[in-house]
């Protein structure tokens, strides 16, 4: 084949028969564990108001100085393509006054995100994700519940080579204290920082240990960790999230270095990562954002939610041999037509075997009849409907078990029961 001319642009990539298959499978028994969990589908749009993101996320993060898709559309309004679910969902939560339905709202949602980032395995551009807020509650059982979501989902689809990492971010009590011990040890390591960690230890310190660059990571690994210096409030809080993740029998590590790349988080911060994906092995991670909707011009509300990356989710079903699926690429009938026979008749038989609700397929590249029985074998039929020849003539087709390779006869208006028949084992 010729060069290609058009390729999916970097970062992103297609979604293919069986993984999109697959990963529908998955996300359909996210939805059901949350479901069963209290919580609805919300779907917002996948434009929002720069501004949105900027306010939320916060100026210093490198998703807003670096990672957003921001645009001017043409009537000159920026707007930017969503990368993360959270301020989206507390956006319509206030503009759709949601609270007046009564609190908690238990949200989740599914879709697309995009950030500007070098592409490597389990980093791209466009990625999905599954998420999931609790609106309106402070209460630390439903930081647990939350956190615990992320866990029975892996337990669901068999995972077992995660951690549960856990920390506390502090409020706004105890922010203020911390910032200034941070600011000082920083000033006194300020040689050892990168060009960007010098600045953000002026404006926001605690960013600093989103840095990726090794000398930082290394100066760093003596910074003071925040969890010692949370207030009474906060500790008690802590402490009944880990009570309650006893509860739930969710295993977790405390790690007090662990923040979050996004400004919004206070209190509880968690990140489920996995063995054997490399660098990038957060699965699913997320916190409570108790100031997020006040920021947001909204009233005070407290909340707590997830987000998990559904390739990375992929990833660690591949990399620990799980989630095939055996019946991904069953069909049940094929229709296949003798050489000259009327096409109408084939196509009539396809309509009734799939409004029986039945899947069906028939030829539609004109291919011999054995050609036909090779394209039923590939998308795994059970069953292959031959029509035509003598037997048409006497008002009768053939069915034939692929699996078996056994084949009998049966009038062409009993073409439903016979399959019901087959299915149930009574023929
Ligand atoms: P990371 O540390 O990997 O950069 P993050 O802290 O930026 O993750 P969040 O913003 O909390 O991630 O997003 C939650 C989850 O979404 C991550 O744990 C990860 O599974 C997934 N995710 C984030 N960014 C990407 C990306 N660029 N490509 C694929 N998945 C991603
Ligand atoms: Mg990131």
């Amino acid at each position: 084949m010729a060069e290609l001319r058009y390729r999916a642009p970097k970062g992103t990539y297609d979604l293919v028969f069986p993984e999109s298959e697959r990963t529908e499978r998955v996300l359909a028994l996210a939805g059901e564990v949350l479901t069963l969990r209290g919580y609805r589908r919300i779907s917002t749009p996948v434009l929002e108001n720069t501004e949105l993101f900027r306010r939320s996320i916060g100026e210093d993060t490198d998703i807003v100085t670096k990672e957003m898709y921001t645009f001017e559309d043409r009537g000159g309004e920026s707007l930017t393509m969503r990368p993360e679910g959270t301020a989206p969902v507390i956006r319509a939560y206030l503009e759709r006054g949601l609270y007046a339905e009564g609190l908690p709202q238990k949200l989740f949602y599914f879709g697309p995100m995009f950030r500007r980032e070098r592409p490597q395995a389990g980093r791209f551009r466009q990625f999905y994700q599954i998420g999931a807020e609790a609106v309106g509650s402070a209460d630390p059982l439903i930081d647990a519940e939350i956190i615990s979501i992320s866990a029975v989902l892996f337990q669901r689809l068999g995972l077992e080579r995660y951690r549960l990492v856990l920390n506390s971010v502090g409020c706004r009590n105890c922010r203020p204290g911390y910032r200034e011990v941070l600011t000082g040890y920083l000033e006194g390591i300020a040689p050892s920082l990168c060009e960007q960690c010098r600045k953000r230890a002026k404006t926001n310190p605690m960013r600093v240990f989103d840095c990726k660059e090794e000398g930082c990571r290394e100066a760093l690994s003596g910074a003071p960790a925040i969890a010692e210096h949370i207030c009474p409030e906060c500790r008690e809080h802590f402490e009944g999230v880990m009570g309650g993740l006893e509860m739930l029998e969710v295993p977790f590590d405390v790690d007090r270095s662990l923040v979050r790349g996004l400004d919004y988080y206070t209190k509880t911060a968690f990140e489920f990562q996995f063995e054997g994906l490399g660098a990038q092995n957060a699965v699913s991670a997320g916190g409570r954002y108790d100031y997020l909707a006040e920021e947001l011009g909204g009233p005070p509300t407290p909340g707590v939610g997830f987000s998990m990356g559904v390739e990375r989710l992929m990833m660690s079903l591949d990399s620990e041999g799980l989630g095939m699926f055996e019946e991904l690429e069953q069909m049940i009938v094929f229709v296949a037509g003798v050489e000259g026979v009327d096409r109408g008749r084939v196509f009539s038989l396809l309509k009734e075997i799939r409004d029986a609700s039945f899947s069906a397929d028939a030829d539609f590249m004109g291919r011999s009849l054995k050609a036909q029985m090779k394209q039923a074998d590939r998308l795994g039929a059970m069953l292959v409907m031959i029509v035509g020849g003598e037997e048409l003539e006497r008002g009768g087709v053939a069915l034939r078990d692929l699996g078996r390779s056994e084949q009998w006869d049966i009038p062409i208006g009993d073409a439903v029961s016979e399959i019901e028949r087959f299915l149930e084992g009574t023929r």
